[in-house]
């Protein structure tokens, strides 16, 4: 649909993605990893041929920990603006521990020892004061991108994705792949509920979403989500 030249890139950290897209000459950033992969998450900016101070924007899906973890050393390195929802925001300012709940056995499980046994420092991130806060849906076009950020509730309230024209999503969170099969190969483990997350699985494909780039596991097909909504 359209011919600017574009490039997605994925960097692997710590069992969640970073994606670096390149698209008419600019680089947009989803996520940073988790805390202590700052030395990677920059390593694979740069083999993906990007300086990272080139970088115009980085979006945050989500205000998680592994998500954001980076934030604030790109930020320093790039001095490129963050975008972050309205509803995680404050998480993000400051550097807030926040787990959502675990929507089946072993997310509920995973949550229990996340929220009770694990030491509340391995969740700590540096925080950092966001500069584009999202509410609603923002087109991109004057950062240079022919696509928007859209509100994407269900894994948590203030998740957002990137949605490019050509039906490239970038969903944090929302839509993920793991080793599981069933409705679970895309299902987060955690979120406000499965019902939530159909829902917004149904709304990015009636926007008309075609590839799915999640924050953890493989890019995938987005017809793959259509049989569950
Ligand atoms: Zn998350
Ligand atoms: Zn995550």
């Amino acid at each position: 649909m359209s011919s600017i030249e574009r490039e997605i890139h994925r960097i692997r950290l710590q069992r969640v993605n970073a994606w670096l897209i390149r698209s008419g000459g600019r680089w947009l950033l989803v996520d940073t990893g988790k805390p202590r992969s700052a030395g990677k998450l920059l390593a694979g900016i740069r083999s993906a041929g990007c300086n990272p101070e080139e970088i115009a924007l980085v979006v945050l899906s989500h205000a998680h920990y592994d998500h954001v973890g980076c934030a604030r050393k790109i930020k320093e390195i790039a001095n490129a603006p963050i975008a972050i929802h309205n509803l995680e925001a404050e998480i993000l300012r400051s550097g807030g521990f926040v787990i959502s709940d675990g929507l089946n056995t072993f997310g509920r499980f995973k949550a229990f020892m996340g929220r009770h046994v694990v030491p509340r420092l391995f969740f700590a991130f540096a925080p950092v004061e966001p500069d584009i806060i999202i509410d609603g849906d923002v087109r991109l076009d004057s950062s240079g991108f022919s696509a928007a950020i859209i509100h994407t509730p269900g894994h948590s309230d203030g998740s957002i994705s990137v949605l490019f024209d050509d039906g490239s999503v970038f969903t944090g969170d929302l839509a993920i792949t793991q080793p599981l099969s069933g409705i679970w190969r895309h299902m987060p483990m955690y979120g406000s509920s499965i019902d939530a997350i159909k829902k917004t699985w149904r709304l990015i494909l009636d926007l008309g979403a075609k590839h799915v780039y999640p924050s953890h596991g493989a890019d995938f097909p987005a017809h793959e989500l259509a049989e569950w909504v």
